[in-house]
């Protein structure tokens, strides 16, 4: 074991404020280039599930306030906090595959690249997240809105019980029959959840033996007629059909480039024809002369969609990010944004705007904390590398989102930037879900030792 300070009967590491490497373990903590300027008092990294729930009483007995990190993709910073103990479980990174009954046991730490990996060696799929550096931690708390919405739904939806260490430093199981409540916030309270996960065990389904995609680039001018071309399409698109649409400059990191929209149809099928079939609809388009590029039915993989989404969310940048659900037309939200995206000071920032409203199970589905709270969705990200430009970024973002929030329902926790304004946690539940969280919080942890939802008043950087 590496160490700095050995505490009994705690493994890992332990590193305090004062310690050589501490503000390389803090910055770590964050995968956004832009670090928030919060510093906890000790950074605890436990090799086992077993440490974790050391580490939890050793932070009560010494009075600390706990938050968690698996893999640190929160964009605004959630791990990190002023004081306290941050547990980081991105050290907890086993994944366990039974085959014969379609479901693994998974550690918080493991990344969705790794866990589509090691899937993809029994046939087996899962929703993992859009980008393969995301770990399941904190996207399987939050809801994770995932590959292949529209079959899957949210990916909580396939979480089937959790390990978890309780405020009290106690080892629970949870699920639909052990401590049914605390399995209902785990799937969707996201970073405000009040106990550390150390495991997840996953429903599984047959791997699509063929992803095939469908990509049209138009214009920005044609965003209103294109967006309501393919959402009248989205209709006729079989659920195994994900589709979305991104406005952003044509070739990102080029200053300032022409902006486009770009609709993508993604088809996950077992066979190439089915996928074909799939993406029929999306086909022909009557605004076909006005593209400046297509591409029909290309065929694809997983490892590939996470190439491309790696980079269009390259490391090593500076991120803030919001989200809005919206019960109004594509067409009205992405003109508004396309508003935004023509004035964005980085040529790398982009609108994403998934269409099969990703993951909005019937209202009754599914019994657990996440929200869908509208029929559309849309996520503005400002993405840049200069901190000279952090201000005008954030501004950026902050502008974007005041153009379209009058026409919102709320929010997604996962992705949304919650040191915008003290509401935007609330709005990001049902409100009779966010009633059964304040009274789950207060009954699981009634001292508080987990640190709740970031706020305005946690400074960004
Ligand atoms: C590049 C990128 C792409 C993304 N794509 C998607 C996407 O396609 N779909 C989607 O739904 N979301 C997506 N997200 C959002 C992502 O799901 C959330 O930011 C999620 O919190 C990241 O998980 P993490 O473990 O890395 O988070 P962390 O930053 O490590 O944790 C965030 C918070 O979650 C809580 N938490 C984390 N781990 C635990 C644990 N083990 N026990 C208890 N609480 C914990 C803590 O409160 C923590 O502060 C993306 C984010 C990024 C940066």
């Amino acid at each position: 074991m590496s160490r700095h300070t050995r505490t009994r009967g705690l493994g890992g590491t332990l590193v305090r404020r004062d310690d050589p490497g501490y503000e390389d373990l803090r910055r770590s903590a964050v995968w956004s280039g832009l670090t928030p300027a919060r510093f906890p008092d000790v950074i605890v990294r436990p090799a086992t599930a077993h440490d974790v729930a050391e580490a939890v009483r050793l932070a009560r007995s010494q009075g600390l306030r706990i938050a968690l990190r698996s893999g640190g993709h929160s964009w605004c910073g959630s791990p990190l906090r002023d004081g306290g103990m941050l547990i980081d479980l991105s050290g907890l990174r086993t994944c366990t595959v039974d085959a014969a009954s379609a479901t693994a046991t998974v550690q918080p730490g493991l990344t969705g690249r790794e866990l589509i990996s090691e899937l993809g060696r029994h046939g087996l799929a899962f929703p993992t997240g859009h980008c393969g550096s995301v770990a399941v931690g904190g996207y399987l708390l939050s809801g994770g809105l995932g590959w292949n919405p529209g079959v899957r739904g949210p990916a909580c939806a396939d979480v089937m019980e959790i390990e978890a260490v309780t405020a009290d430093g106690e080892p629970v199981t949870c699920s639909e029959r052990e401590h049914p409540d605390l399995f209902w916030a785990a799937r969707g309270a996201g970073p405000g959840f009040f106990a550390a996960v150390t495991a997840f065990r996953l429903r599984l389904y047959p791997r699509p033996t063929a992803i095939t995609r469908t990509t049209w680039n138009f214009p920005l001018a044609d965003v209103a007629e294109a967006t309501h071309w393919a959402t009248g399409a989205a209709s006729e698109l079989p659920p195994d059909v994900e589709l979305s649409f991104c406005l952003a400059t044509a070739e990102p990191g080029t200053s300032p480039g022409p902006k486009v929209v770009t609709v993508t149809g993604t088809a996950f099928a077992s066979s190439r024809q089915e996928a074909d079939e799939y993406l029929g609809p999306l086909r022909s388009c009557p605004l076909a002369q006005r593209a400046l590029s297509r591409e029909l039915d290309e065929p694809t993989t997983f490892e590939a969609l996470y190439e491309g989404s790696g980079a269009a969310w390259p490391p090593e940048h500076r991120y803030a990010a919001d989200t809005l659900w919206s019960d109004a037309g594509f067409p009205t939200l992405l003109q508004r944004l396309a508003d935004a995206i023509d004035t964005a000071p980085s040529s790398r920032s982009l609108i994403l705007a998934p269409v099969l409203p990703a993951g909005r199970p019937a209202p009754d589905a599914h019994d657990m904390a996440f929200s869908a709270l509208g029929e559309s969705y849309v996520v503005p990200y400002a993405v840049w590398d200069d901190p000279r430009q952090d201000a005008a970024n954030i501004g950026w973002l902050r502008e974007a989102m005041q153009s379209v929030e009058p026409l919102g329902t709320g929010h997604y926790i996962a992705e949304a930037d919650l040191t915008a304004d003290p509401s935007r946690v609330r709005r990001s539940f049902a409100p009779d879900h966010w009633q059964r969280l304040q009274s789950l919080r207060a009954r699981y942890d009634p001292d508080g030792i987990f640190y709740s939802y970031l706020s305005p008043d946690d400074a960004r950087s």
